[in-house]
């Protein structure tokens, strides 16, 4: 059978056909794991290349890379061994000692750890700057200022930055601009088609979506992302071929699993925004959102991440975790089952208190990665559990 010209498709059909290795191996309707660390030489001329797991060039390797690159639009893709071995590389391509990076305040925190820890051990310099103030950036630019790092919703509070207004300041100091679109997947968000040079994934989430698999995935500018390989390689943070292979099977239901959650997401979020129990609900989808007019504008859809407090404490908020049946409590995010955390015990026990307070982060605050269960199960579940805290 011919083969499809997969940039011509939408984005279900792409998530299916596209990288799939033609001629199928052995007629394999699902491209096999290829379990070999290396590979023979083939029949080329001169120099052989050299196919390698570590090198990412494995068959599992390039039909990932192809299926990323057409669904993201992108000219390269990368997959790594987790979404900090991606956004590493990435910045570790574009960063050398002395210069200096501009990044969105409360970052997802093992970003903020790499970024304060780690490229300030090896002369890399830093400014966190509030991404959704363009006024305010121009004054923190120095001669050294090389990239602008930001995400497209953040954590836990799910603000959304000002991301046009960061592609056009990159554009005109010339920096390289990145973004960690895990919150939103390439079916709600396209940053490479606004103009960001490079789009970063912890493919853990979403991507994969059965909380099964750590991984990371960078797309984007060729020559950039050719960059990032070549740190990955030295670094050694691949992706082993077994990972590859259910992250191509996850791939081809994300945009199903996505509309899912995202619709899943508005349902329970609006829910719980009537509930008197609750005081206060984050949700781009929202009309009550600070950026709901800008999501709108920019996203196909708002995520399945919400956040929401009770307004009645820390210990209402942790009976009401415990009353609940169907979400699990535990980190991560983006799988097919509701996951429900409390940040202030969770992802940022380890920022001071009056920080986590001027981040917005109340005590009582409680995070949601809505699953693809039945909507009203779910709404019934957060109902009764409220009823009873
Ligand atoms: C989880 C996550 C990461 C890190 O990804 P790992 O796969 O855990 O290494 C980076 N950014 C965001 C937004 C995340 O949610």
């Amino acid at each position: 059978m011919a083969e499809p010209t997969s940039g011509t498709h939408a984005l279900a059909t792409q998530l299916v056909h596209a990288g799939e290795l033609r001629p199928r191996f052995a007629g394999a309707v699902t491209l096999p794991v290829f379990q070999s660390s290396t590979f023979e030489f083939g029949a080329e001329e001169g120099h052989p290349a050299l196919q390698y797991i570590r090198l990412s060039n494995t068959p599992n390797h390039q039909a990932l890379h192809t299926k990323l690159a057409v669904i993201t639009g992108a000219e390269a893709a990368l997959v790594a061994g987790s979404g900090m071995a991606a956004i590493s590389a990435a910045l570790l391509g574009v960063l050398r000692a002395g210069d200096h990076l501009l990044a969105q305040r409360s970052l997802y925190g093992g970003t903020q750890g790499l970024i304060v820890d780690a490229l300030t051990a090896v002369g890399i310099e830093h400014t966190f700057v509030d991404a959704d103030a363009p006024e305010s950036w121009a004054a923190h630019l120095r001669p050294t200022t090389r990239a602008f790092y930001v995400e497209s919703v953040t954590n836990p509070l799910v603000q959304v930055a000002d991301l046009e207004a960061v592609v056009a300041f990159a554009r005109n100091h010339g920096l390289v601009s990145l973004i960690d679109n895990t919150f939103l997947s390439p079916v709600l968000f396209r940053p490479l088609d606004l103009g960001f040079d490079l789009e970063l994934h912890s493919a853990t989430k979403y991507l994969n979506g059965h909380s099964d698999i750590v991984a990371g995935v960078v797309v984007g500018r060729g020559e950039l992302v050719e960059h990032a390989a070549h740190r990955l390689k030295h670094y050694g943070g691949s992706l082993d071929p077994h990972a590859c292979f259910l992250l191509q099977r996850g791939l081809k239901t994300l945009e199903l699993r996505v509309e899912r959650q995202s619709a899943n997401a508005l349902a329970l979020a609006q829910a719980l925004e009537e509930h008197p129990a609750v005081s206060r609900v984050h949700y781009p989808g929202l009309a009550s959102h600070p950026r709901h007019e800008r999501a709108r504008r920019l996203f196909r859809g708002f995520g399945g991440m919400l956040a929401f407090e009770l307004g009645a404490g820390h210990e209402a908020a942790d009976r009401l975790l415990e009353t609940l049946t169907l979400p699990v409590f535990a980190p991560s995010l983006g799988g097919v089952e509701t996951l429900v955390i409390r940040p202030a015990i969770s992802s940022h026990a380890g920022v001071a208190p009056e920080e986590r307070r001027e981040q917005g982060i109340t005590d009582d605050l409680l995070r949601v990665s809505v699953g693809i269960e039945d909507a009203a199960d779910l709404i019934d579940d957060f109902m009764s559990a409220l009823a009873a805290t």
